[in-house]
């Protein structure tokens, strides 16, 4: 079939790649023309697991362009997707600028009768916006084409984005037009091999179904460390807490880590965003203020172990950082609690010497040169010099270290494991202080 698909990010990329694996031509659109360019040269511009062999593979034998060019890209396609960013905007809402100016774009450029699907995670109503937008277009030139408008919100996870696109739990089509269902059975048939993993429903039910998902992972890592912060002030210690709910199959061991705190570009804007929506119609949504106020907290929970142990005084300490990625296998640091924490301890006077497998270039470009922050080559080279390390992302490769080795090259030996990566008394025996999350051991 032929696809296009407007934003070449986590999502689109990622869709575009996978559509164009299973036969489809494919058409990647994005205003960003340095992005396009580098794409064009094989270059992948994020780091996402087993992507670039697809993305080569299929540009090399052309089902997959990109162009920075709408108008052709829209007369391509019988099915475009939109999964361009949306940001918050001040008030914590979901910026949909991006949104309903590719939906514009399509209303100048449709020649004939397409499915339009939504896979940005939009605010209830969007569709009807959308719908609007392209038709007010239309009518501006006009012309007198139809289409349909559907949602089909994203799960993909980044750190396992392809596999999440080639097997996903389920594809969500919220539309009441039979035509543009059929249309998106054809396309997504050849991911339902297995067994049919489609929900049909209407397209606010599916707008707000992506809100609810993400909102409940949040409310599930908050819960925890709301348990987390009770058990450190008891003596109880949160992990093992954590497996004796877990062993019970209405809780399950899925996603209640505790840590410091969760972070990316869904979890942190969608919560914000759904209590918005909530606001706007007059609900005041009190677990969704809670999920975030808590998370908000726990970002800080590492920075203010640090300067407990310093007696508040951080001026000329260095930190060594293992981690600045908002999570594994991704160099996304969008709200990561990696800058939460170099942040404060900046504002306290200390340096961080960091190491991150994959996420150095875009510190790097967030935060330019500054004397303050050193990104090193490997982990160990980031104690160097440094008082005491602290972990924020659960990296693989952190996950057994040398601990002697560790003692040795510290001069405050102590770990501030914002991931619960280590045993305690593991750490302990080397010689080094241990403070986790909700572990017993507070400062
Ligand atoms: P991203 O910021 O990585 O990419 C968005 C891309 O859209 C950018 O390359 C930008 O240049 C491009 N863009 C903006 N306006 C454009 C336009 N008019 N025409 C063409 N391209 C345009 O965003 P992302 O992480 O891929 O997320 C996209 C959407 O999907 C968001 O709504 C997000 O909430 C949602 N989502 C993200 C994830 C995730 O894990 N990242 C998962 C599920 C859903």
């Amino acid at each position: 079939m032929k696809v296009t698909l407007f934003g070449t990010g986590y999502v689109g990329l990622v869709t575009g790649a996978c559509l164009a694996e299973m036969g489809n031509h494919v058409v990647c659109v994005d205003i960003d023309q340095a992005k396009v360019e580098r794409l064009e040269r094989g270059e992948i511009p994020i780091f996402e697991p087993g992507l670039e062999p697809i993305v080569r593979r299929n540009h090399a034998n052309g089902q997959l362009e990109f162009t920075t060019e709408a108008a052709p890209a829209i007369g391509h396609a019988q099915i475009i997707f939109i999964a361009v960013g949306t940001p918050p905007d001040e008030d914590g809402s979901a910026d949909l600028q991006y949104v309903l100016g590719v939906a514009r774009s399509i209303g100048q450029h449709l020649d004939r009768y397409a499915v339009i699907v939504n896979k940005s995670t939009v605010p209830v109503g969007t569709a009807d916006r959308v719908r609007k937008a392209v038709a007010e277009e239309l009518a501006a030139r006009g012309a007198n084409i139809e289409f349909d408008v559907v949602s089909n919100p994203e799960f993909l996870k980044e750190g396992d984005a392809v596999e999440d696109c080639l097997r996903p739990d389920r594809i969500v089509i919220g539309t009441s037009s039979e035509r543009a269902v059929d249309l998106l059975r054809k396309l997504y048939a050849p991911f339902n091999r297995n067994h049919d993993r489609t929900v049909v429903m209407d397209v606010r039910s599916a707008e707000l179904t992506k809100y609810a998902a993400n909102a409940m992972l949040a409310t599930k890592i908050s819960f925890m460390n709301e348990i987390a912060n009770i058990a450190e002030r008891v003596g109880a210690d949160v992990e093992l807490v954590r497996q004796g709910i877990g062993s019970d199959p209405r809780i399950g061991y899925h996603f209640i880590y505790p840590g410091a705190g969760y972070g990316g570009s869904c979890f942190p804007k969608d919560v914000q965003a759904l209590e918005r929506t909530a606001r706007a119609v007059g609900y005041e949504a009190r677990l969704l203020g809670a999920v975030e106020a808590v998370n908000h907290d726990q970002k800080a929970k590492l920075f203010e172990f640090i300067q407990r142990y310093f007696h508040g005084d951080l001026h000329g300490r260095t930190i060594a950082l293992w981690g600045l990625a908002f999570k594994p296998n991704t160099d996304d640091m969008r709200e990561a609690s990696s800058r939460r924490l170099m942040e404060a301890l900046w504002s306290a006077g200390a340096k961080v010497r960091a190491f991150d497998p994959e996420a150095r270039e875009e510190t790097q470009r967030l935060y330019g040169h500054r004397d303050d922050m050193v990104l090193c080559d490997n982990a160990y080279q980031a104690l160097e010099g440094a008082d005491v390390l602290a972990i924020v992302t659960e990296w693989k490769a952190f996950r057994s270290p040398d601990f002697a080795r560790i003692r040795a090259m510290l001069k405050a030996p102590a770990i501030f494991d914002g991931r619960n990566l280590y045993e305690p008394e593991a750490v302990e025996e080397a010689g080094l202080a241990y403070y986790g999350i909700g572990r017993g051991r507070s400062l």
